[in-house]
């Protein structure tokens, strides 16, 4: 039995809960009557403690079945079998699962790792999953495609608009002059339907100088400049009403579509790299580790590594977004410690930071060994940071410089 090392396990009714959040990650799934019941789920060997799952989105959220889990026990091993039981999410019926957030360990299975990378060469594709406030766009099983707002000709509603509006002033200045008092308020006029419509979209992915682009599920009514299955600019919107935020999708038909190319140049440190070797050492236990930090020194091949991960889809879905859509940035990199919210593990991790003209995105990190995010540690922080093992003050024994080589005596 391999242990289960999420300490945040959290339960969720697996339809309740939104389902694209639920993406790589695992679940407990307790071993319900109502599972057995489901078409599909006859072959589930029999389990008193539960199953160790996997959510992952193919067009629909679908989860694999991966092995036997104990929730009490915290503990799964995988079926000897090859062949996985795989069902959409959708089919499952309404019932208890714990989720589990991805370790190194977890991610290793030959399935995860075959759903991962498929996951990393749609990258573009996915980085919009991100972004949270498109959530309420999107269609409740298959995510991928989203709901447009396409105004024809927005100068024509406007004169529509106007004509309604100037057709009540005239209204209300003829029953002013009779002197006739009104009964009750007159509506105001209300833009008629047919100029504004709603399209299905899918493939939202960002663009070239600052845009956004989809292609079209739908035909545009009113227009042939664009049809169904033609890719077409999308412009974003976010308003603010009643203090709710709203982002709305507009389908631009006249814009030309932008590339999704990535242009970005190294960032030039405006100091030296400050390069320093810690080493800890904890007093109570056989915890004892060194991290080198800051620039190594050869930063072209750091720089070709990184570029090369960005283009296998190795990359924070946010940062992504913005190298496409940014016409100047930079990317800052580092080595620094990082430390998990959860588990206390340390880890150093390039700190990758995007540098555009008004903002600076920093990469988020995972840990390694439950999943949970991780937060970078200050250099000033180093000094004061507890053992990951058993908790205790961590002493700095030495702090000295390093190049390529190794640590400067
Ligand atoms: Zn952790
Ligand atoms: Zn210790």
């Amino acid at each position: 039995m391999n242990k289960l090392k999420a300490k945040k396990i959290k339960r969720h009714m697996l339809k309740s809960y939104e389902f694209w959040q639920i993406d790589e990650k695992f679940l407990v799934v307790s071993p319900d009557k109502k599972l057995f019941l489901q078409e599909g789920l006859e072959t589930l060997p029999d389990s008193e403690s539960g199953y160790l799952a996997y959510a992952y989105l193919d067009q629909i959220l679908k989860i694999a079945f991966l092995g036997f889990a104990d929730p009490e026990e915290e503990t799964y091993r995988y079926f000897e079998s090859e062949e996985l039981l795989v069902v959409p999410a959708s089919l499952l019926p309404q019932m208890l699962v714990m989720v589990v957030k991805p370790t190194l360990e977890l991610n290793g299975h030959p399935f995860v790792q075959g759903v991962l990378a498929l996951h990393e060469a749609d990258a573009l594709k996915r980085s919009t999953l991100a972004l949270r406030s498109l959530d309420p766009l999107r269609d409740p099983l298959e995510p991928g495609i989203l709901t447009a707002c396409f105004i024809r000709d927005e100068a024509k509603k406007r004169q529509v608009y106007d004509n309604l509006a100037g057709d009540l002033q005239k209204r209300l200045e003829a029953a002013r002059a009779e002197e006739e008092a009104p009964e009750g308020l007159p509506e105001l006029p209300a833009v008629p339907d047919d100029y504004i419509n709603f399209v299905r979209v899918k493939d939202l992915t960002p663009s070239n100088h600052g845009s956004w682009r989809a292609v079209l599920l739908d035909n545009l009514p009113g227009t042939r400049l664009k049809k169904k299955g033609d890719d077409v600019t999308i412009s974003m919107v976010t308003i603010t009403e009643e203090e709710t935020e709203q982002t709305v999708l507009f389908v631009d038909h006249t814009a030309s579509v932008e590339g999704t190319g990535i242009k970005v140049a190294s960032h030039k440190p405006s100091r030296l790299p400050w390069r320093l070797a810690y080493e800890l050492d904890c007093p109570d236990c056989p915890y004892h580790e060194t991290f080198f930090l800051g620039r190594q020194g050869d930063d072209h091949q750091i720089f070709r590594e990184i570029l090369d991960e960005i283009r296998s889809g190795k990359i924070d879905p946010l940062i992504l977004i913005d190298l496409v859509q940014s016409d100047q940035c930079e990317l800052d990199f580092s080595r620094e410690l990082y430390r998990c919210r959860n588990c206390g593990t340390l880890d150093v991790k390039n700190r990758l930071r995007l540098i555009c003209e008004d903002r600076s995105l920093s990469s988020a990190y995972n840990c390694p060994a439950c999943g949970e995010r991780m937060s970078l540690v200050k250099r000033n922080q180093i000094a004061s940071i507890d053992c990951p093992d058993c908790r205790k003050p961590l002493n700095l024994v030495s702090e000295k410089q390093w190049s390529k080589g190794g640590v400067k005596k």
